[in-house]
């Protein structure tokens, strides 16, 4: 049996035990204090969700390009081999500079396929590009950046044959209603090629000395 005594040191000793977490408890959330919680809208970039079936609609405006996409979508009306998908791709990407709205995502968000786009603007031409690869890739995180969405076109006319599962190139109908994701309206600044006016917005082509809308001299 433990005399009285020895049961108070032991008291002791448990006493100066917690007492000694506590502190040194407290004097490390000094010296480590928790993360404050990120401000809304501040978080890490949103990564492009990858999929092995992405869908490309790009809307073009202006006689010229809209005939010249009529064209490219009647010449690639018929993808047989990844050769015949690579050549429309590589056609997709010297279009899409002038492109006015974009989406670009998954297929599976594109219910009705590649001939089936969502825009309420009047005029103008939309062509829907539908690529399925046999392993999953990625789509674009931005569809406002257009030098992001010609990026990636660009990677899927420089695909080997292997990496090709079919590809489907066509005029698509476009409706307000619509099933399928709305395009969004690309910044002007980021078309490949081009820059914006400081003083007008208009964008212009990279090489021009002065801006062809306000005659402004080009910043850079
Ligand atoms: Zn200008």
């Amino acid at each position: 049996m433990l005399g009285f005594g020895e049961v108070l040191i032991c008291a002791g000793v448990v006493v100066v035990l917690v007492l000694g977490g506590a502190v040194a408890f407290i004097a490390f959330r000094k010296a480590n204090p928790p993360r404050p919680p990120a401000p809304p809208g501040q978080g890490p970039p949103v990564p492009a969700p990858t999929s092995r079936s992405v869908t490309f609609f790009l809307r073009f405006e202006g006689r010229e390009d809209e005939q010249y996409v009529r064209d490219l979508a009647q010449r690639h009306g018929a993808l047989r081999s990844a050769t015949e998908a690579r050549e429309a791709a590589l056609d997709v990407v010297r279009a899409a500079p002038t492109a006015t709205h974009v989406w670009a995502g998954p297929a599976s968000e594109a219910p009705h396929g590649p001939g089936v786009a969502r825009s309420g603007l009047p005029g103008g031409v939309v062509l829907g590009f539908q690529v399925h690869a046999t392993t999953p890739m990625d789509t674009v995180a931005d569809d406002q950046d257009l030098g992001a969405v010609v990026a990636r076109l660009r990677q899927i006319a420089a695909w080997t044959d292997p990496q090709f599962a079919g590809a489907e190139l066509r005029l698509a109908q476009a409706s307000v209603d619509a099933q399928a994701p709305p395009l969004v309206a690309v910044r002007k600044d980021s078309r490949p090629g081009h820059q914006l006016c400081a003083y007008c917005g208009q964008a212009f082509l990279a090489h021009d000395t002065r801006c062809p809308n306000c005659g402004a001299r080009a910043s850079r």
